[in-house]
């Protein structure tokens, strides 16, 4: 593919940075959205919030003084009139800008003081008598302009699109005549170029044709590349893990109880792939209260038994500290070292923690993401266990490697998830893993009953825990995120939690929240779960993993505004003992259709794989609630969620290109990937 000709070296230098070398490159960065400027709108017609080109006569420019200096200009069409507003102008500018002069301009329009604005509009003068379209396309807008104005930007996208017979076919035709979608060069030409009629609803959404072409398309990249990195990854060296104690025998003797088929299922998969001299790259998957936990702790025994290190780290202060306690508890009767390392955790316990590992004093680590951050050196890491870490994706995984990088050889890793995905989900954004299922829970567990009740009935929700904890049962209550600011939350978690112990001030209430001190909360929670709190009021902090077997009452406040997989995540605090369980979502009226729906789910069922297919199925197409936010994986047009239709035939595709197209892997990944570091083996 040719290089950018017609680029002056400045230029090229910018589109270096930006991963642009050739023509290819350009074609294949994509628009992030796009703006109508085929009509000039008449001025009248304006909603605040659209994009819209407009066109007037001048007919007044000003400097002002508004609490800064700014150039105000009004011009109007004869159905109206509409301020231009800026706050960095010149003087040629100013001057520019003089009474009568007719201009044309873009920009969004907004709500101001005295009436319709637009703040620095695109503008340029234009005759009286000039044409009225505008551009004969919808104008794309490009991700990624630093340095780099979206005007170059379109200019070097046609004159790329101008080399588009250059670009090549990859896909088998096997793949393009059963895909019924554009070819590669008509889908490119589009989505830069849309006509004037398309649909910008569609586009907006990505679900035009040739938006599906491109996507589809990028997905198998994708696809090839994790298979591609999983068989590498399989070929680097390892640390054969080989007991030379029986710890985890040990640990299993003295469990309270005997695993289930399903753990000991993974557990044995597990041990085999630690037995090799290639690293492990395992993602467990288990509903929450499956017991990965154990699994977890049976794994780190195996590296320290066979004389190496292992570090376990979980998403959340509370959970890190949590799993060092559960851990202390099996390890230490085993004489087995273990330090907790939290971000918060400072001063001389954390440097006594870490000159414990470098001098391989203490063989387990618990802590956070801070485990894996600067300053942190073991002495002979075999193993790295990764806990409800759901934005914990490929990079991360490829990062982690390479920090255990030692002697030559990585580290294992076992990444455990309470977040179930359909399978078709799962073979695309894992599918550099191995992938393990815990599908049974531990015996005697009765199924959670789960109420959905309006707010009105509050007080006999009050109620209901007072008899639970009446019974020696205890209690949580949930409260609602109210946006993203811990401090609000905290402030809320803590009104609800004295009306709480107001009403039922015969129960210890207790409180947790995010911006408590980690000492604070450990406190907390050590009480809770010894019994001596009944009724724990928290925020979401205790989505994942907290553990606490006698407590079978759940509350959730707003339980509408939640997702469903963060309202399986909560629920699954209770039930974790033989008594019968309830969580009860509170809900304030009216509800809509989606939520009506989310809560009827949870009503129907516990198992967190139907959850996760009907959480899917709500989210319509477009909704950007999917891996994009969960951060699995960044695509340029496709969306897993959204494209999840897509997913069969990527994977068939996929098989094909490997068993029959395996020199156009190579071309296909340097399109879509080949600049993105994030699959770059270092
Ligand atoms: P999760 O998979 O959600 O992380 P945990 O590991 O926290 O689940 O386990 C949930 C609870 O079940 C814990 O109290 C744990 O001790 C208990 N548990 C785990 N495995 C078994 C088992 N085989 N039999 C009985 N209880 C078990
Ligand atoms: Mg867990």
């Amino acid at each position: 593919m040719t290089a950018l000709r017609g680029v002056g070296e400045a230029l090229a230098g910018r589109l270096r940075k930006l991963g642009i070398a050739t023509v290819q490159d350009l074609l294949f960065l994509l628009p992030l959205r796009y703006e109508d400027r085929t009509r000039i709108l008449p001025i009248g017609s304006l909603q605040p919030g659209a994009r819209a080109v407009v066109e007037g006569e001048i007919q007044l420019t000003e400097v002002t003084y508004r609490g800064r200096r700014q150039l105000l200009c009004r011009i109007a069409d004869r159905t109206g009139w509409l301020t231009l507003r800026f706050f960095h102008f010149s003087t040629a500018q100013q001057h520019a800008l003089a009474r009568g002069t007719r201009i044309r301009c873009f920009g969004e329009i907004r709500r101001g003081p005295t009436g319709l604005e637009i703040v620095h509009p695109e503008y340029r003068r234009v005759a009286a008598d000039a044409p009225g379209t505008v551009e004969d396309a919808l104008t794309p807008v490009y991700p990624l302009t630093e340095g780099l104005q979206q005007g170059r930007l379109r200019q070097l996208t046609a004159m790329a699109l101008r080399e588009l017979p250059q670009v090549r076919e990859w896909l088998p035709a096997a793949v393009l005549d059963r895909l019924n979608l554009p070819t590669l060069h008509a889908a490119l030409e589009y989505v830069h170029r849309p006509p004037p009629d398309a649909s910008l609803e569609l586009l907006a959404a990505g679900r035009h044709p040739a938006q599906r072409r491109l996507a589809f398309e990028e997905l198998l990249a994708h696809q090839l590349s994790l298979r591609q990195l999983r068989a590498e990854v399989r070929r680097d060296p390892g640390w054969p893990l080989q007991p030379l104690r029986p710890l985890a025998q040990q640990m299993l003797a003295a469990l309270p109880f005997e695993l289930t088929g399903a753990q000991r299922r993974v557990w044995q998969e597990i041990a085999h792939d630690l037995a090799q001299d290639h690293p492990m790259m395992r993602l467990v998957q288990g509903d929450v209260g499956s017991g990965k936990t154990v699994v977890a702790a049976l794994a780190a025994l195996r590296a320290v038994e066979a004389g190496f290190q292992a570090a376990v780290m979980a998403p959340t202060e509370l959970l890190a500290e949590q799993h060092a306690r559960n851990f202390a508890e099996w390890l230490t009767p085993l004489d087995v070292e273990l330090v907790l390392l939290s971000g918060k955790r400072t001063g001389a316990a954390r440097s006594r923690a870490l000159a414990a590992l470098a001098s391989g004093a203490a063989q387990v680590a618990v802590g956070t993401h801070a485990l894996f951050q600067g300053g942190v050196e073991f002495r002979r890491l075999g193993l790295a266990i990764i806990d409800e870490q759901h934005r914990f994706g490929v990079h991360q995984r490829l990062l982690l490697r390479e920090k255990g990088l030692a002697s030559g050889r990585y580290p294992h890793q076992l990444i455990m998830t309470a977040t179930p995905i359909p399978r078709t989900l799962a073979m695309t954004a894992y599918a550099d893993l191995d992938v393990s299922v815990i599908d049974e829970l531990p015996p005697g567990r009765t199924p959670i009953q789960t109420v959905a009740l309006p707010e009105q009935r509050r007080d006999e929700v009050v109620l209901r825990i007072r008899d639970a904890c009446r019974q020696g049962r205890q209690a949580y209550w949930v409260c609602p995120l109210i946006e993203e600011s811990d401090q609000l939350n905290a402030q809320a978690a803590e009104e609800t939690a004295q009306a709480l112990a107001q009403a039922l001030a015969e129960l210890r209430v207790g409180l947790v929240h995010g911006r408590m001190p980690p000492r604070e909360k450990e406190a907390v929670m050590a009480r809770f779960k010894a019994g001596a709190i009944d009724l724990l009021v928290a925020t979401t902090v205790i989505e994942v993993g907290v553990d606490v077997p006698n407590a079978s009452l759940m509350v959730i406040e707003n339980a509408e505004r939640m997702g469903l997989a963060q309202l399986h995540q909560l629920r699954g605090r209770v039930g974790r003992g033989s008594a019968q369980s309830t969580c009860v979502l509170l809900y304030r009226s009216p509800l809509g259709q989606i939520a009506r729906e989310r809560l009827a789910v949870m009503r129907a069922t516990n198992d967190g794989f139907e959850i996760s297919r009907r959480d899917l199925e709500l989210r319509g197409p477009g909704e950007l609630l999917g891996t994009r936010q969960t951060g699995l994986m960044q695509m340029r047009v496709a969306d897993l969620v959204r494209d999840a239709d897509l997913l069969p035939q990527v994977h068939e595709a996929a098989e094909l290109m490997l068993a029959e197209n395996a020199a156009n892997i190579a071309p296909l990944l340097r399109r879509w990937i080949g600049q993105d570091e994030r699959f770059a083996k270092v």
